[in-house]
């Protein structure tokens, strides 16, 4: 085998760590912001016929899942 200082293999150990913390963060932030832009692409409709708020994918008219009622999308 080869030898290793306890020192260098602290510094290895360490490394390898925060490696894979870091590697992990970026796993998680990337999968966060993919998560959040799937939430802003969706749309909030009001039903004009039951009077019932939901979101749906970007289309500007969509069906009311309570009623049926086709409803365009709110303008803010
Ligand atoms: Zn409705």
């Amino acid at each position: 085998m080869f030898d290793i200082s306890l020192s260098a293999f602290f510094a290895l150990y360490l490394s390898a760590f925060f490696l894979v913390v870091f590697v992990l963060l970026r796993f998680y932030e990337a999968r966060s912001t993919r998560l959040h832009q799937i939430q802003c692409q969706k749309v909030l409709f009001s039903c004009t016929h039951c009077n019932s708020l939901y979101t749906h994918s970007s289309t500007e008219i969509a069906t009311c899942p309570h009623c049926k009622h086709k409803n365009i999308r709110l303008q803010f």
